[in-house]
């Protein structure tokens, strides 16, 4: 999409070869202070694509921002051989200092895709990626975590009948991948209306750095840059992905604490215990069953729940998919 000589971001030129810092001004506080998106561009001196890594569009889910910021101090975009990447290690920088998925009104940068830059500080932010971002950009993945008492198994999500976003996510030797409906005004819904695709990666949960998870992400860009010819290195090794087409919510059957049988990244089966809900006088002990086999790939970590609160995210209907190492 770009070739060699023009990529402008914020009227400033890369050339082939050059790297740099871009600044895109987004708004600004109550108290005067600007609010700006901090974007890395390294290009190669040769043309090829160009891949968008983005972490921190919610604020507190900081693994993400570890992933991007730890693949840029460890060098893995200085020397591509082809093409160009664009790092964005944390989009919600209000978000992340205040410990918060959103930014100062409240409004969440991921339901307020395509933006606008007279709305809200949130769908500016979206807009800034809309209309600076993503014309430059031929795939990207952006990299969130669970919830505040929700652990999610590292997996990838990708829009469904979006061939080039599930083509790029086996591009990615990674094992748990889950064909997911894309949610209203996401950055993913946007970049399917204009053809980009992008995967998500949910890992971890929010304000808990994990390297296990980290390092997943790592894995994930570096393979990416591989299997792009973008890097030097020998190719992953071919794995066999799991493509899970369904998702559902275990729920809790009563109210009380609860003490968890399962975790999220492993299979059960139809009618396996997950936890065990019990009241604070000892009057009562309830199990809690999966209602269905599949990967658990996110569990809630709240030791104190509510009848009806998600408590085990289960995937299922999957296939396999050995993937094949394109190399050109
Ligand atoms: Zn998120």
């Amino acid at each position: 999409m770009n070739e060699e000589n023009h990529f402008i971001l914020q009227n400033q030129e890369f050339p082939p070869g050059s790297s740099g810092l871009v600044r895109l001004q987004a708004g600004k506080l109550p108290s005067g202070n600007r609010i700006s998106i901090f974007a890395y561009v390294f290009r190669s001196k040769n043309p090829g694509p160009t891949a968008l890594f983005l972490g921190g569009m919610h604020g507190d889910e900081i693994n993400g921002v570890e992933i991007i910021r730890r693949c840029i101090s460890e060098n893995y975009f200085t020397n591509l051989n082809c093409g160009n990447v664009i790092a964005i290690p944390l989009l919600n920088i209000f978000g992340f200092i205040n410990f918060s998925r959103d930014v100062p009104d409240g409004k969440d940068v991921n339901r307020s895709f395509p933006g606008s830059m007279s709305g809200s500080l949130a769908s500016r932010m979206a807009r800034l990626i809309t209309k600076k971002i993503l014309p430059l950009v031929d795939f990207g993945v952006d990299f969130h975590t669970g919830g505040e008492a929700l652990w999610n198994f590292p997996q990838l999500r990708f829009t469904p009948k979006h061939q080039e976003a599930k083509d790029l996510a086996l591009k990615t030797n990674y094992e748990v991948v889950i064909e997911k409906a894309v949610v209203s005004k996401s950055l993913r819904k946007v970049a399917r209306t204009m053809q980009i695709p992008i995967l998500v990666f949910e890992g971890g949960e929010s304000l808990r750095l994990e390297p296990f998870v980290v390092q997943k992400g790592q894995q994930i860009i570096r393979n990416l840059l591989i299997n792009y010819n973008m890097i030097t290195a020998p190719k992953p090794t071919a794995v066999i992905s799991k493509i899970f087409r369904k998702t559902d919510w275990e729920r809790a059957p009563e109210s009380g604490m609860i003490t968890y049988s399962r975790q999220a990244g492993s299979y059960v089966k139809e009618g396996e215990v997950l936890a065990v809900i019990s009241d604070p006088f000892a009057q009562r002990e309830v199990r809690m069953y999966a209602s269905r086999a599949g990967f658990i790939i996110g569990n809630n970590n709240a030791s104190v729940v509510n009848i009806g609160d998600g408590m085990f995210h289960i995937a299922y209907d999957d296939y396999k998919f050995v993937n094949s190492i394109r190399s050109k």
